[in-house]
């Protein structure tokens, strides 16, 4: 293979990356320009203010450079002490990653678990938080992207609240697709990263963090260096970076906020939401059955029709006919497969999908 065919654009509609328009791109591609200046720090700071329209909060948002799971060390790494007891809400591969994540740091993980496709409910957390009472941090995901689930974030977030432990959020796919709301829903801390509902290359990271996870950070033991919030918070006094951020990117998402904003974030909730259901009738039409119980509008999973092995199906629609699905992942592997619908992706590009879906499995039909 050429690095032509290697790169050759394809519809992308995996849940992260994700599409970047075109006028994104542009900028991107502009020169660089040093980070230590006037310039790069009225960039930071419009982002940090129009960031708070995105995320739902009046609190700060940390910019890493990193992809998604860097950031979730970061709330592992920042929040906790060795020996912590903790609450893990596992229904997939990514609630799985928390509790690895909080492993390697020496935590106390206790693992609430449900079943691929299913989503740990509020009266399950409350069970947990009442007979562990000492937990300090609980570890959730807004939408579970392996399975295509969302977990009821708002009622968490009560029966958290009421225990005295934080709240962390995994809204890396979740982010500008399903709604979250970070400060009415008492929810502490938000993870997120670039490339997928945010609609820019892989690269940057984000943490929002409360009052009240602030506080705790200043007490948590864990080593830290390049993730240590204290770094970030002195720099942020300035709009000042610890280290040299990633200053394309960086001007990328200016004009993804530029964009978002236009629609307002609850516009593009709608625009999601929207997407999403038209996906799930899709595909219903085709007489397949979707995976989620509970499904997300970041992304939709969808179980692959009996007979028909999944990881060709995805692999034919992607090397043939020019559309990347994702496949399953971890345990789902070959038994799903995944069309995201948030970001840049439009209404079109599903009747694409759609479209090749509906033309490979009657090709493959054995
Ligand atoms: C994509 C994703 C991640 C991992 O992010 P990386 O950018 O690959 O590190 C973690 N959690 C969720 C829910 C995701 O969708």
């Amino acid at each position: 293979m050429t690095l032509e065919n290697m790169t050759k654009p394809n519809l992308l509609l995996t849940p992260g990356p994700t599409q970047v328009p075109p006028e994104i791109l542009r900028v991107m591609a502009e020169p660089i320009f040093h980070h230590r200046t006037p310039q790069y720090r009225a960039l930071f700071k419009s982002i940090s203010e129009d960031f708070k329209a995105v995320f739902r909060t009046d609190e700060r948002v940390y910019v890493f450079t990193g992809s998604g799971t860097l950031a979730m060390e970061a709330a592992v790494a920042n929040f906790c002490s060795a020996g912590d007891q903790v609450l893990v809400l596992e229904a997939g591969k990514f609630g799985e990653r928390w509790h690895a994540i909080a492993e390697s740091y020496g935590l106390n993980v206790i693992s609430l678990k449900a079943g691929y496709g299913e989503v740990v409910t509020p009266p399950e957390v409350d069970d947990a938080l009442k007979k562990h009472p000492t937990v300090s941090v609980v570890y959730a995901t807004l939408c579970e992207t392996s399975t295509g689930a969302l977990f009821d974030i708002e009622a968490i977030g009560r029966v958290v609240l009421k225990m005295g432990a934080i709240l962390v959020v995994d809204a890396i796919s979740g982010l500008a697709a399903d709604r979250l709301e970070m400060d009415a829903w008492g929810v502490d801390v938000v993870v997120s990263g670039s490339q997928k509902g945010l609609m820019l290359p892989p690269g940057l990271s984000f943490l929002a963090v409360s009052e009240k996870a602030r506080t705790l950070n200043r007490k948590a033991k864990c080593p830290r260096f390049y993730l240590d919030l204290a770094n970030y918070e002195r720099a942020l006094r300035n709009w000042d970076a610890p280290f040299t951020p990633a200053i394309s990117l960086m001007c990328g998402l200016r004009e993804v906020l530029n964009r978002i904003l236009e629609t307002g974030i609850e516009g593009v909730w709608d625009q999601a939401a929207r997407l999403a259901e038209k996906t799930r009738t899709e595909v219903r039409k085709l007489g397949l059955d979707l995976f989620a119980r509970r499904p997300s509008n970041a992304v939709t999973a969808v179980k692959v029709p009996q007979g028909l092995d999944g990881g060709r199906l995805v692999s034919v629609i992607r090397d043939e006919k020019g559309v990347t699905l994702a496949g399953g992942q971890g345990e789902m592997k070959g038994k799903i497969f995944r069309i995201a619908h948030f970001g840049a992706i439009t209404a079109r590009d599903i009747d694409r999908a759609i479209s090749v879906l509906a033309e490979t499995i009657r090709e493959l039909k054995p």
